[in-house]
């Protein structure tokens, strides 16, 4: 299937048209770099082609490489994977090579046909690589359009020789942004940085390339790193100037990365190296790092689960058939933080929304929130006056059940309090039409409990949001016992009108992000009453790659907070509550007025602003430092089994369903290790026999918590991974 379509014009320009079948967005797959290849073959090797145009048949330019192909499972590569990869990149450089070489002599770089991009959008990643390599890039005024290279978000770098042709057209430390960080750009902002050479009406767009081409000269087809005596702006790594951007940058990367992701420090590697040698010998030293990158499990992990996963689960994975339930007007009941927030991220979708409060005042507030995220969106340029009304326009405040009428989804976010919750939700359902869903937003409460206070338990759904609400991308679904399929694709719709990822999960518990993040908590306070320092506790979490510690987060969370979920389980589980040890250090801390960041008073000491200040010297008053402090090992096992020993029952249990979901909620909910992808994807990679023998070692000094689940040990007898055994998604 042809992937380009390619055109010969009457003066000789030809046009390479790149039209992905099938797709609404171009990305490069194998058999395209192939096509395109044979394509610049025959126009160099074709008298009456005077110069190519690079461009897409699309609105956009490309989206990048086919990350299906790139989170392929290694082996499959064949016997010598390293070479196998090896080699590929390598044939993707000498097609790049072959553009910008573009048939020039080689000794008097004359004679060569300019070939230029003409990119209508989007153009990222391989997307972007491709055009870094032709004479000259134009791009459409479009001002949706996003430029650049977002490899590292994924666990990946750009690996086909965009690393190597940024740094040396920028120089390091202008490149940084888009290679390290992953920095997208409008076409505007994106030749001021000088990304891309020319911005055009959209209308003029393959006029002006077109135009290029016919006067472009010898010397405008040489790449400056192929002129002789060519310097790279800001100075190579052993001049002063450049040798402080690499001393400036490992700091950095490893600041940022706490030395966990391979990719950022592969990254830095290859433009090191690659700056103090010619530019061929760079682009072998970038595919070097980029083959040891992709044989790296991490990479592997973060692209399956980042991309490929995530965009499985966005685009209805688990959607049970029913037909479009997409949402037209949305109630939310309770407009505190979450409801407010839960009308926000669905009227800016382009949902009405009935926004109710038991005052009038409590609704207009929960309204304002909305304005208050407008106006900073204003102020940074992202919007303008006309989209805020028009998405405050949707939201109507007010505390008048009848409006709800006509509702097909309502959201109910009041206090977590089973008797209000029964209440709002008879009187909703007494006005919505009777085919609407009611979700629940509870973060404790069993879904089958709630579904009680309803005349139609199978419409009746958990739809869990994460604070904040328009920051989160995770949406937490829960079926009750009754729950039926319809409320279910329900919720999967909306979720996919707000762009959120969602995972489906069974009742159960605390569902299951909470599930595994109290644990985490927990354990991070139990080795604090064990006299651990508290920065040993956070920092052994940082270094396992968790954005915050686990005391960090409980001061973000509150501990009153913690307190109250710590009161509410032990009345559900009486004598089986296994956590006194933890509620001692939560309860003392409540009772020292200790809650949290919101107390400005908590693990940590605040200024006036909030800000954290240090650890709080009291707590070793109440908890002694012990003279011995344990291997940073041993806490990292505790703080990490802790959780993914939850996440392994969760599944064991049957409350998830796919492993997908697991690991990608574990990321997207509570920010776990990103570069493992995920607590499934992290126990691949330790192997399940190595985990079951920490957890024997964890267990017989700290108790039966950390016993191994039974579906772990017998992964482990049968030498079996997740994502290969019979736990694997279909
Ligand atoms: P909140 O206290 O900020 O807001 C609750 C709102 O409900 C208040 O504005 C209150 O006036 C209103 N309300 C109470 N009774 C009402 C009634 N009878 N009719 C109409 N409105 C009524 O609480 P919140 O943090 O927004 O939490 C709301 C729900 O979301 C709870 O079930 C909570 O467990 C859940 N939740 C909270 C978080 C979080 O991080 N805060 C995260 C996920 C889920």
């Amino acid at each position: 299937m042809s992937e380009f379509n390619y055109s010969v014009d009457a003066e000789g320009v030809a046009t390479i048209a790149w039209d992905v079948p099938g797709k609404s967005m171009n990305v490069m797959s194998v058999e395209g770099l192939k096509e395109l290849e044979a394509h610049v073959d025959r126009a160099l090797a074709d008298d009456k082609v005077k110069g190519v145009i690079l461009t897409s048949a699309k609105a956009d330019f490309a989206a990048g490489m086919d990350l299906n192909v790139m989170s392929q499972d290694r082996d499959s590569v064949g016997e010598n994977p390293a070479q196998a990869i090896f080699d590929w990149i390598m044939s993707n450089h000498h097609l790049m090579r072959k553009i910008e070489r573009a048939g020039m002599d080689p000794k008097t770089l004359k004679g060569g046909k300019p070939i230029v991009t003409a990119m209508p959008g989007t153009a990222l990643g391989i997307g972007l690589e491709l055009p870094l390599a032709t004479h000259r890039i134009f791009a459409a005024d479009n001002p949706k359009a996003k430029i650049g290279l977002p490899e590292i978000m994924i666990g990946l770098f750009p690996g086909g020789g965009g690393t190597t042709r940024l740094a040396f057209k920028l120089g390091a430390m202008a490149a940084a942004p888009y290679l390290l960080e992953g920095k997208t750009l409008a076409p505007a902002k994106a030749k001021a940085a000088g990304l891309i050479d020319e911005v055009v009406p959209a209308d003029e767009l393959l006029t002006r390339a077109k135009e290029w081409v016919l006067n472009a000269r010898d010397a405008d087809l040489v790449k400056p790193w192929d002129a002789k005596g060519y310097k790279v702006p800001g100075g190579a790594p052993y001049h002063p100037s450049g040798f402080m951007t690499f001393v400036g940058a490992s700091v950095m990367v490893h600041s940022k990365t706490w030395g966990v992701y391979p990719a950022a420090k592969a990254l830095l590697s290859a433009v090191y190296e690659g700056l103090q040698v010619p530019f061929d010998t760079a682009l072998r030293i970038e595919a070097r790092y980029f083959t040891n990158l992709i044989l790296n499990p991490s990479s592997q992990a973060m692209t399956r689960a980042l991309f490929v996963n995530k965009e499985a689960l966005e685009k209805g994975a688990n959607r049970p058939a029913a037909p479009d339930q997409r949402v037209k007007k949305l109630g939310v009941l309770g407009a505190g933080m979450m409801g407010a927030g839960i009308a926000y991220v669905s009227a800016n979708a382009g949902m009405e929304v009935v926004l109710i409060d038991a005052s009038q005042e409590a609704a207009e507030k929960g309204k304002s929130y909305s304005e208050g995220i407008l106006d900073k969106g204003i102020k940074r340029g992202k919007l303008t006056e006309a989209t805020k009304a028009e998405v405050l326009g949707r939201i109507l405040p007010t505390t008048d059940y009848g409006r709800l009428e006509g509702c097909d989804l309502v959201i109910e976010a009041v206090f977590e309090d089973p008797k209000v919750k029964a209440e709002v939700t008879a009187r909703a359902e007494e006005v919505i039409p009777a085919e609407a869903i009611f979700a629940t937003n509870t973060s404790t409460l069993p879904i089958g409990e709630l579904a009680k206070a309803s005349r139609r338990p199978e419409q009746f759904i958990g739809i869990h949001f994460f604070s904040p609400v328009d920051k989160m991308l995770l949406v937490e679904i829960i079926k009750g016992r009754e729950t039926g399929d319809r409320a279910v694709a329900k919720a999967l719709d909306y979720v996919r009108q707000i762009r959120k990822t969602p995972i489906v999960v069974n009742d159960a518990r605390f569902f299951y992000a909470n599930r595994c993040i109290i644990p985490y908590i927990n354990e991070g306070m139990r080795l604090v009453k064990e006299g651990v320092a508290p920065a040993l506790v956070d920092n052994a979490a940082r270094l396992l790659g968790f954005p915050v510690g686990p005391l960090q987060l409980v001061d973000e969370t509150s501990l009153d907070l913690g307190a109250k979920i710590a009161r509410a389980t032990k009345a559900a589980m009486g004598e089986a509550y296994p956590d006194d040890a933890v509620d001692e250090v939560v309860f003392w801390m409540v009772d020292q007025g200790r809650l949290g960041r919101k107390a400005k008073a908590g693990f940590f000491d605040y200024d006036e602003a909030g800000k954290r200040l240090g650890y709080w010297q009291g707590l070793a008053g109440k908890f002694p430092r012990a003279a011995e402090q344990p291997e940073l090992s041993e806490v990292k096992h505790r703080l990490m089994m802790a959780q993914v020993l939850e996440a392994v029952r969760a599944l064991e249990t049957g409350v998830l369903t796919d492993i997908r979901e697991g690991d990608v909620g574990a990321i997207l909910g509570w920010g776990f290790a990103p570069w493992s992808g995920g607590p499934f994807s992290w126990l691949d990679m330790l192997g399940a026999a190595r985990a079951v023998e920490i957890c024997a070692d964890l267990k017989a000094r700290h108790g039966a918590r950390f016993e191994a689940p039974q579906m772990l040990r017998d992964m482990a007898a049968r030498g079996e991974t997740f994502y290969t055994g019979t736990a694997a998604a279909a």
